[in-house]
């Protein structure tokens, strides 16, 4: 079993108004095979959040740390870190130009475990993903998400997460514009990688549609850069009925 750790984290960002403190003291422990949501509105650090654990230079750790099985997060490259085993899907997926998907599936598994896999097994893999996606064969040869529908893109996220087989994912927004249809494949997906490799999951998302589907053992409240209220799945229900008013107002 491993652990993810995120302890009392304060992050802060550069902007045309100066520095800006976005987390102010963020505390969340994933063990293997949980399931954490973490809801908020709009603008209240959750896409940073996501970002500070995955090693984007643009956010800065000021206080706290970042720990997978005790191991300093913040001190590894963002390649160290995905070869301990995490893995972000992003909100906004970038267009690789010249990058075709089978490639760059391919040269990401070789950096993850460190040696090419075996090509008989690895195309029949890299299939049966994509079918279970139902993601278009042609996919292969296109460009990585450049002229990709939104649920195309986010699709291609969950292909990777499914191939590369990760310790921890970290899932922001994973379910925005998605159509119902989508949606659940996208869930199926994080369902498989959950039970087949006793996945992590830190799924942030700004409504609770997603967890008809995907499960939450736990659910933070996250408001204003920090943990606002903290429950089971039962905390989802609540916000689905009164949103976060209360807590924004508080
Ligand atoms: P969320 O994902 O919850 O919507 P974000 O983490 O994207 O929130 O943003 C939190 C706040 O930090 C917002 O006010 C946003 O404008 C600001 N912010 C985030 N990243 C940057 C950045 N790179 N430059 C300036 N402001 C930023
Ligand atoms: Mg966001």
């Amino acid at each position: 079993m491993a652990t993810l750790e995120v302890k009392n984290l304060h992050v802060t960002v550069e902007t045309d108004q100066g520095t800006k403190e976005i987390l102010k003291g963020v505390d969340i422990v994933i063990n293997s095979g949980e399931i954490h949501a973490v809801m908020g509105p709009n603008g209240s650090g959750k896409s940073t959040l996501a970002y500070s654990i995955a090693g984007h230079p643009k956010y800065t750790v000021t206080k706290g740390e970042i720990l997978l099985d005790g191991e300093d997060v913040l001190e590894m490259s963002v390649d160290e870190g995905a070869k301990a085993g995490l893995f972000l899907a992003m909100q906004y997926p970038v267009e690789i130009p010249g990058v075709s998907v089978s490639n760059f599936l391919r040269t990401a598994k070789t950096a993850v475990t460190g040696e090419a896999p075996a090509l008989r097994t690895w195309i029949k893999d890299v299939r049966e993903a994509m079918g279970n996606l139902k993601i278009d064969s042609t996919f292969s040869e296109r460009n990585v998400n450049e002229g990709f529908s939104g649920g195309e893109k986010k699709r291609h996220e969950i292909l990777q997460l499914e191939l590369l087989k990760p310790r921890f994912a970290i899932l922001d927004e994973t379910d925005s514009g998605l159509d119902v249809d989508a949606l659940k494949i996208v869930s199926e997906g994080v369902n498989r990688a959950h039970k087949d490799n006793d996945l992590g999951v830190l799924m942030i998302t700004h409504y609770t549609r997603i967890l008809k589907y995907i499960k939450p053992d736990f659910v933070h409240v996250f408001v204003d850069g920090k943990v606002a209220e903290q429950g089971g799945a039962e905390l989802a229900d609540q916000l689905e009925a009164e949103g976060y008013d209360r807590y924004v107002k508080a």
